[in-house]
């Protein structure tokens, strides 16, 4: 029986030469990869008390989005700057070259609501970190962040476990 790992496909030197990319299309592409993949994201959480279901840019929000019915609740997306329409608060965090800016529509979350964060990957941690902060500024609570992939090398379980994050991830690259 195929893990939810052997249905992400490794495309060599992508976006840059050296790297490579952990392709999640093939895994969202097959209907039981894609089931086993949400059935496992929302698995630990499943019965908890969680209010929102939180995704970042882009594939946060095909991952988010399911979880979030799933679980019957509502979804929250986190993007690049400049894409949502209403009034936003903004986050910037560092890339690997240069810094970025992430954006939440400002009445997105109530203070005191319980948040799933979702997103695709781990590998520093500095996407998830800043949708950390952005929820922790509206007076929200990250109950878990969950991933399909952690890339364990890079170090960001260690930095999101240092803020006291409770990290879920379905599978490892080197
Ligand atoms: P971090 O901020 O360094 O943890 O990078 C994670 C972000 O970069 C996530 O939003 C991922 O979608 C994206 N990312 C980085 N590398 C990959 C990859 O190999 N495959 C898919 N997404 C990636």
């Amino acid at each position: 029986m195929k893990t939810v790992q052997d249905y992400i496909r490794t495309i060599p030197d992508f976006p840059h030469e050296g790297i490579m990319f952990r392709d999640v299309t093939t895994l969202f592409n097959d209907p039981r990869g894609f089931r086993i993949a949400i059935d496992q994201l929302l698995h630990p959480y499943a019965g908890q008390p969680i209010d929102k279901v939180v995704g970042l840019e882009a594939r946060g929000f095909i991952l988010g989005g399911a979880i979030a019915h799933q679980l019957s609740l509502g979804f929250v997306p986190i993007r690049k700057n400049g894409k949502l329409p209403g009034k936003t608060i903004e986050q910037s965090y560092t890339l690997e070259y240069g810094e970025a800016v992430m954006e939440v529509h400002d009445d997105a979350l109530q203070p005191g609501e319980r948040v799933l964060l979702v997103d695709d990957l781990l590998a520093t941690g500095g996407t998830a970190e800043a949708g950390i902060k952005l929820i922790e500024r509206m007076g929200a609570q990250v109950m878990g962040c969950a991933f399909v992939i952690d890339l364990p090398d890079i170090g960001g379980r260690a930095k999101l476990e240092a803020l006291g994050m409770d990290v879920h991830a379905l599978c490892q690259f080197e």
